[in-house]
């Protein structure tokens, strides 16, 4: 262990140049950043129609509001970009049983990633045979669950897997099914990040079956082999928040390789490739993502001249967007509790000490751990009131017990915000609610669709009694109710003053 005096040793510490210049104008909704029917009505953010202090009033904070049309029309771009193909939506970036729905309506398959997923989707009415069922480690129990449901495709992982798979795929054809159809997960040795991909000589992770090392092939082998299972094709997926397609590009050069490997060892051409998801989303106004429809166009272009050059027919390609449909429609409502002016080492102009403002917020890593986890960058804006103050040097926290409970790291806000206002983060669709924990006891946030002036909860606040219900001793205890419907009298939800 290794004391030292607090200070700029610390790892959150971040010189107050990160946030950059202070912007000419605060509070300006960049439309690549928020939803897309997101406004300011006499200042005041509305959502979907809705006014943020109504929805904080109504629905208690924190708060995760969608812009339904927002996320089903980013879901429509892509079905609409990649026709004669599919577009499997990604649930791990956000599942519910309403978003099932939708993405049933738009006519999106859908990728589970557990059994659990699968149940969800399936409880939600959401056609089996839309169903892709992803995972390195799928239990017994899980295939079960998916041969048995009749999912679309079952992604392959693991020869374990395969072994587990062929015994319940035999008792299926046995009674008169067709074989289970299934798509091998290739690891192409190509991994992608934001702005660059890399090539790594062997693949140091836990998923799909490697291509360097022949065990794709070798597994295409094995399935082929087998009567009971149908080789679609094959899967790859080279990453997250990627924002150019040449990581796709490299990658595709690769899977098509290994499908022409494929045919000379089997004879069989394979109909399918699924390129994964991947597609990278504004957080930041700087960042400058990629739209469905250019995607679609380079990587079409790309696996036709893979097919060309190899005289293989052009397979039916598939993608597997999460982020690209749920990521930018949402935001998360928080109300400020306590603001902290800590002073850093460093002087700005001389004189004035630098002073950086701790906004604490009433949710925090519970209902987004993705700052925590990955460093993600997010940005946020005063919502139930515009300011002209001048610009103050701030960071969003959470209120859990870690200080690297982090929303937004650095940021200007208006020096005026106070305990009571309330601040949107955007861009929170994807991987907060369903990466949320219980971590210090706080309750998973609800979600709240909004659109054309209407607001509906399609999940709502888990409450302490769901908790207690879990826990031997405090089962069968009343769990006070933290009326979320009675703000403080001094802290008004949305308060201005
Ligand atoms: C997570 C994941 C996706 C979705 O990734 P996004 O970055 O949300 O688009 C797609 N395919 C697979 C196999 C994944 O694991």
């Amino acid at each position: 262990m290794r004391a030292h005096p607090a200070g700029p040793l610390h790892g959150n510490i971040s010189p107050p140049s990160a946030a950059g210049a202070p912007p000419a104008e605060l509070g300006v909704l960049d439309p690549q950043v928020w939803p897309r029917s997101a406004r300011r009505v006499d200042g005041e953010l509305h959502l979907g129609g809705r006014a943020v202090t109504d929805l904080a009033r109504e629905h208690g904070t924190p708060l995760f509001v969608l812009d339904e049309d927002d996320f089903r029309s980013r879901a429509a771009e892509f079905a609409a970009a990649f026709t004669g193909g599919d577009v499997h939506y990604a649930s791990k970036a956000f599942l519910c049983g309403q978003v099932a729905r939708w993405i049933a309506a738009d006519g999106l398959n859908l990728d589970a990633t557990s059994g659990n997923e699968l149940a969800v989707a399936l409880a939600a009415g959401f056609p089996a045979g839309r169903i892709a069922l992803h995972g390195n480690n799928k239990s017994l129990v899980e295939l079960r669950a998916a041969v048995d449901a009749g999912v679309g495709r079952i992604v392959l992982d693991s020869f374990d897997e395969i072994d587990r798979l062929v015994p319940l795929a035999a008792a299926r054809t046995a009674a008169g099914a067709d074989p289970v159809a299934v798509m091998i997960r290739t690891t192409v040795g190509i991994e992608a990040h934001t702005h660059e991909f890399i090539a790594t000589a062997h693949e140091d992770q836990k998923f799909g079956f490697s291509l360097a090392t022949g065990d794709a092939l070798e597994a295409a082998r094995r399935v082929v082999s087998e009567p009971a299972l149908h080789l679609a094709g094959l899967h790859s997926h080279i990453g997250s928040q990627i924002f150019d397609t040449a990581g796709f590009e490299a990658a595709a050069h690769r899977v098509v390789g290994l499908m022409g490997a494929v045919r000379e060892a089997t004879g069989q051409v394979l109909e399918e490739l699924n390129l994964g998801g991947g597609f990278g989303i504004a957080y930041l106004p700087d960042d400058d993502p990629v739209g469905a429809a250019d995607v679609a166009g380079r990587l079409r272009a790309v696996v036709a001249a893979e097919c060309a050059e190899l005289g293989l027919p052009v397979p039916r390609l598939a993608v597997e967007p999460g982020r690209a449909i749920a990521g930018p429609g949402t935001v998360t409502l928080y109300e400020i509790g306590t603001i902290k002016p800590v002073r850093l080492g460093a002087s700005g102009s001389p004189g004035t000490p630098l002073v950086r403002n701790y906004v604490s917020v009433d949710g925090g890593m519970s209902d987004n751990i993705r700052t925590a986890l990955y460093d993600a960058a997010y940005t946020c804006v005063l919502a139930n009131r515009s300011s002209d103050a001048p610009p103050a040097l701030c960071r969003v926290v959470g209120k859990h017990c870690e200080s690297g409970d982090i929303l937004v790291r650095d940021l200007w806000l208006p020096s005026d915000v106070q305990p009571g206002d309330l601040l949107a983060v955007a861009a929170t669709g994807a991987y907060c609610w369903s990466m949320a924990s219980n971590y210090n006891y706080l309750l998973k946030p609800p979600v709240v669709a909004v659109r054309d002036g209407v607001a509906t909860e399609i999940v709502r606040r888990q409450t302490l009694s769901d908790v207690f219900a879990l826990d031997a001793v405090l089962a069968d205890r009343p769990a006070p109710s933290p009326a979320i419907d009675q703000p403080a009298p001094e802290h008004p939800a949305g308060a201005t003053s």
